[in-house]
């Protein structure tokens, strides 16, 4: 597990290292609905042109 998307806005965050699966590295999805979260890896959630990243926990990516 290695990315986590919010399919809600189509935004790549990346997981911090914790038990709360839904904690990212910039918190952005603690507010977010769990059916709007989705956990995977570079399979399971491929990049796509639709998804952004994350500008916080992506440095160096356009931020939304
Ligand atoms: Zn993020």
């Amino acid at each position: 597990m290695d990315r986590v998307s919010n399919t809600h806005t189509d935004t790549l965050h990346r997981p911090r290292d914790d038990r709360d699966q839904r904690v990212t590295q910039c918190s952005a999805l603690v507010h977010v609905s769990p059916e709007h979260v989705e956990m995977g890896s570079e399979q399971t959630i491929p990049q796509t042109d639709r998804i952004k990243r994350c500008g916080r926990c992506y440095r160096g990516a356009s931020c939304y």
